[in-house]
C-alpha cells in the first residue's frame, strides 16, 4: 500500500504556502486518490499556523517543523527538517516543489532515507503502476518513469500543475521537535516590502517566473542604428522601465549577453542567467515579447513553453519571427518601447488617480 507525503514550505514573507509547495499539494491529493492512499502533508515554515489555513480541506494529515531557524532556506535546517518529517511519516512516495529551496536539499534527504529521486517531473499519473513524466537534458527530451524503488520523490517543475485551493479554516496541525544541526550559514534576514523595491538592477532582480509576461531583449538594442550610433544607455533604460511598469521577466538571447566578453557596448544588468535558448533556460509564462532579436534559439528552443508570442524586429524578412511570433510589430523597438512605457505611465496615474492615493507621494 502506498503512502503519499507531500513536503511544502512558505513563501518568502513567510506567511502562506509557496505556489509550487500547492501545486505539489494538487498532484498530491489527486495521486492519493487514485491510489486510495493516505496523504500527509508536511509543512517547513517559521510559523504553521496561518500557512496551513488553506489546506483545512485537502483532506491530510498535516505535520509540520516550525521555529525561527526554519523561516528561512538554508541547507543544514531544510534538509534536517525534510529528513524529519520523512521518518515520522515513513512515505512511500514524497512529492515536493521543484522550487530553489526544495531542489538543493531533496536529493540529500533522498539519500539519508535510502530512497531515490526524480527531478523535474511536470506530471504523475497511475496505470497499474505509478508513473512519473519528466524532463531530461535540459528539457529537450521527456520520459515516463517508473521504479519499484521507496520512497521515491518526486520533484514538481513550477508551473505544470493547478495551485491547490480549497477552504480557508481551522486546521490541526503535529509539530515535530527536531534538534537543530550545526548552523554554518547565517541568515541575516529576509528584505523588508520596502528593501525589495529597491533591489539592485540585476539579473537576480529581473528574472520573475511567475510573471505573466516574458520580454526577451536581443543584441539589436545594442547595435547601430539608423543614425549610425549605438545607443545602449538608452536602450537599457527604455528596458528597465518597461520592466518595472510592467512586472515582466527579463530574459536576453546569447548574442545580447555574450557581447560583454567581446568588448561591445553592453547592457550592464543583464547577466547569463537572462539568457534563453538551448544554452539558457526555457521558462515558462503566458506571454512573450521579444525585441530586436532575430535568432532561431530565443524563439524556437528559449519560447518553447510560452503562450502568445510577440515580437519587434525592424527586419520584415526575419523567418523566426515571421515563423513563430503570434504578432510581428514590423518597428523600430526603441520608438515602439517608448511608446509602451508612456502607455504604461499614464494607465498607473489614471489608476493612481482612481483609487484617491496622491500621486505626488507615489512618485517620491
Ligand atoms: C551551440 C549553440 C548554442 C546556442 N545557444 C543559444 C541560446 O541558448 N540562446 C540564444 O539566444 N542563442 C543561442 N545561440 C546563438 C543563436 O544561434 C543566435 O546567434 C542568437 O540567438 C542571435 O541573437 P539575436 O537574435 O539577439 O541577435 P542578431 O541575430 O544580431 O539579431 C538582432 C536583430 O535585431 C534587429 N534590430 C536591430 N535594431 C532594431 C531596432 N531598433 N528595432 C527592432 N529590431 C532591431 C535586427 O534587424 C536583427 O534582426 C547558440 C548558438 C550555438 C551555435
Amino acid at each position: 500500500m502506498e503512502s503519499i507525503l507531500v513536503l511544502t514550505h512558505s513563501d518568502e514573507a513567510g506567511t502562506q504556502l509557496s505556489k509550487g509547495s500547492l501545486e505539489a499539494v494538487t498532484v498530491g491529493r489527486d495521486l492519493a486518490g487514485l491510489l486510495g492512499a493516505e496523504l500527509t502533508v508536511g509543512i517547513v515554515c517559521g510559523n504553521s499556523k496561518d500557512v496551513a489555513l488553506c489546506l483545512a480541506s485537502a483532506k491530510a494529515r498535516l505535520l509540520a517543523v516550525v521555529g525561527e531557524a526554519f523561516a528561512q532556506p538554508r541547507y543544514g535546517t531544510d534538509a534536517a527538517a525534510c529528513e524529519a518529517i520523512c521518518r515520522a511519516v515513513q512515505p512511500t512516495i514524497v512529492v515536493a516543489p521543484h522550487s530553489s529551496r526544495f531542489a538543493r536539499v531533496m536529493a540529500a534527504v533522498a539519500h539519508r532515507v535510502h530512497g531515490c529521486i526524480e527531478t523535474h517531473v511536470t506530471a504523475v499519473g497511475v496505470n497499474d503502476k505509478i508513473e512519473a513524466t519528466r524532463w531530461f537534458y535540459r528539457q529537450r527530451m521527456e520520459a515516463i518513469v517508473t521504479r519499484t524503488a521507496r520512497p521515491w520523490f518526486l520533484l514538481l517543475d513550477a508551473g505544470t500543475n493547478a495551485v491547490f485551493t480549497g477552504e480557508v479554516g481551522p486546521v490541526q496541525i503535529e509539530e515535530i521537535a527536531i534538534e537543530l544541526p550545526v548552523l554554518r550559514t547565517k541568515v541575516l534576514g529576509n528584505c523588508t516590502p520596502e528593501q525589495r523595491e529597491i533591489s539592485p538592477e540585476t539579473s537576480t532582480g529581473t528574472i520573475r517566473p511567475d510573471a505573466e509576461l516574458l520580454f526577451v531583449a536581443g543584441a539589436g538594442w545594442t547595435k547601430k542604428q539608423s543614425d549610425g550610433k549605438v545607443h545602449a544607455a538608452e536602450a537599457g533604460e527604455l528596458i528597465l522601465q518597461f520592466l518595472r511598469a510592467s512586472g515582466s521577466s527579463l530574459g536576453s538571447s546569447k548574442s545580447l549577453v555574450d557581447q560583454g566578453s567581446e568588448g561591445s557596448p553592453i547592457l550592464p544588468f543583464l547577466t547569463h542567467l537572462n539568457q534563453v535558448g538551448q544554452t539558457g533556460s526555457t521558462p515558462r509564462h503566458a506571454k512573450g515579447l521579444a525585441t530586436c532579436c532575430h535568432g532561431e534559439e530565443p524563439h524556437v528552443v528559449g519560447w518553447r513553453f510560452i503562450g502568445e508570442r510577440r515580437a519587434i524586429s525592424i527586419d520584415s524578412n526575419c523567418g523566426w519571427t515571421r515563423g513563430k511570433a503570434d504578432v510581428v510589430y514590423v518597428a523600430d523597438a526603441f520608438q515602439v518601447m517608448a511608446c509602451l512605457n508612456l502607455l504604461l505611465e499614464a494607465q498607473s496615474s489614471v489608476h493612481t488617480r482612481s483609487s484617491g492615493i496622491d500621486p505626488t507621494s507615489v512618485a517620491t
